[in-house]
């Protein structure tokens, strides 16, 4: 389409930066099941040599990521983590230093604890919602920020355009990885960001069936860096998974309607639960950020967490009992699925820190899938009911329970 920015959010999910299929006319763009491309003669390409460089259905799927971002065509990875490992490969060498939001994916956490501290590169863990503390952690040697907002798993928010100020004064890029809300729901480049992040396996792909990630920005060199760094770490999305998740991506906006008047309503059920201690969700009154969420969101999403009042062991037995959640790591599919943090996110990171950002033991998450919300809160209603039972014959003792998965 040659005038995409004029469409509503929908339309762009449908047919925004969609590449036609000039063989046969598809209308579903085709999968490119290939290592690699014939050359006309030596050197002579249709534009693509090898599938670790780039392919087709990998382009088409970049062209749609693109156009739902208001970028040029989006560079895409094998996984999330790989497409967060490559920001900080194409933007920090030895000696650089990176602020990261203290309330974000484990994952990130680790890559820097394990992997860039001994290549050389620092990182500050800094509570990005306070735009003053980030100020102070900027030091002559600070490249990279990275955000997430909302943060994985209690929700905390950052103010994009405020870092995003700061990020400029600095002479610093900003990115955010926007995987719990998409650029359905929030617009990081469009608030003043010069990076956008996401895991396709989450709300985009969003059937639970890939894994994937992709990194959207306006720059075309820093856009050129990350196709180097990908093509030389072999980070590059796979065909099937790229062709899986264009599919998913037609009904993004559809869903994360759902997904989010879903979550808000579940949010206010446990809210009222008298079994509840807590519930984190950027759409409750009781949620300290609530204006914030009102004026760089569309909606709150789709993603909540919560605490019982009561032991880690009971809060267990409350997760096993249920039916019709599916205990497991990840997030933003059709089926609703409830996780540990402590134990699978985040069970890398020290317990204290946990339990200073919150993350305690007792802590649960949900993704509130495509389900009835009515059917998913009886399936709550019963699972509380159970756990908060159950004090004689659990199956967990709760020094047994936090340790890490794995
Ligand atoms: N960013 C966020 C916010 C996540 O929740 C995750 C994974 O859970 C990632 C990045 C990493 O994505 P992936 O699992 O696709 O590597």
């Amino acid at each position: 389409m040659s005038s995409d920015c004029n469409f509503q959010i929908s339309t762009l999910a449908v047919h925004g930066g969609r590449v036609p299929d000039t063989h046969a006319e598809a209308v579903v763009f085709p999968i490119f099941q290939t290592a690699t491309f014939g050359q006309q003669e030596v050197g002579v390409t249709k534009g693509h040599s090898y599938s670790r460089v780039s392919n087709p259905t990998i382009d088409a799927l970049e062209h749609a990521i693109g156009a739902l971002e208001g970028t040029p065509q989006a560079v895409c990875f094998r996984t999330g983590m790989a497409a967060v490992t490559t920001l900080f490969l194409s933007t920090l060498k030895a000696g650089d230093h990176a602020i990261i939001s203290d309330v974000i994916y484990g994952g990130t956490v680790r890559l820097f604890v394990e992997i860039l501290k001994g290549l050389g590169v620092s990182h500050s863990s800094v509570d990005t919602s306070d735009a003053e503390a980030v100020e102070r952690a900027v030091t002559p040697e600070t490249r990279i920020i990275l955000i997430e907002t909302p943060g994985n798993p209690t929700m905390k928010l950052t103010d994009i355009a405020a870092i995003a100020g700061i990020a400029r004064r600095h002479n610093v890029l900003l990115a955010v990885d926007n995987t719990f809300l998409t650029p359905v729901l929030q617009r990081p480049i469009e608030l003043g960001a010069d990076i956008s992040v996401l895991s396709t396996t989450k709300y985009i792909e969003g059937h639970n069936s890939t894994v994937g990630g992709s990194l959207a920005c306006h720059d075309e060199k820093l856009l050129e860096r990350f196709r180097l760094v990908r093509k030389t770490v072999g980070a590059i999305q796979a065909p099937l998974d790229a062709w899986l998740t264009l599919r998913g991506l037609k009904t993004l906006p559809v869903r994360m309607k759902v997904h989010s008047e879903s979550a808000a309503t579940i949010a206010e059920w446990l809210e009222a639960h008298p079994a509840v201690a807590r519930v984190y969700y950027p759409g409750l009154d009781s949620f300290p950020q609530k204006a914030l969420a009102e004026r760089q969101q569309k909606t709150f999403g789709g993603m909540l967490s919560f605490e019982l009042k009561a032991s880690p062991a009971q809060t267990f037995q409350a997760i096993n009992a249920l039916k019709l959640w599916t205990r497991a790591e990840s997030l933003g599919g059709v089926e609703s699925l409830v996780t540990h943090p402590a134990t699978a996110t985040h069970a890398d990171i020290p317990a204290e820190t946990r339990q200073r950002l919150g993350i305690t033991d007792g802590l649960v998450r949900l993704s509130v899938g495509l389900e009835a919300a009515e059917d998913l809160i009886a399936d709550l209603r019963q699972a509380l009911d159970t756990g908060l039972n159950a004090t004689t014959e659990r199956k967990t003792a709760d020094h047994e329970i936090c340790q890490p998965a794995g």
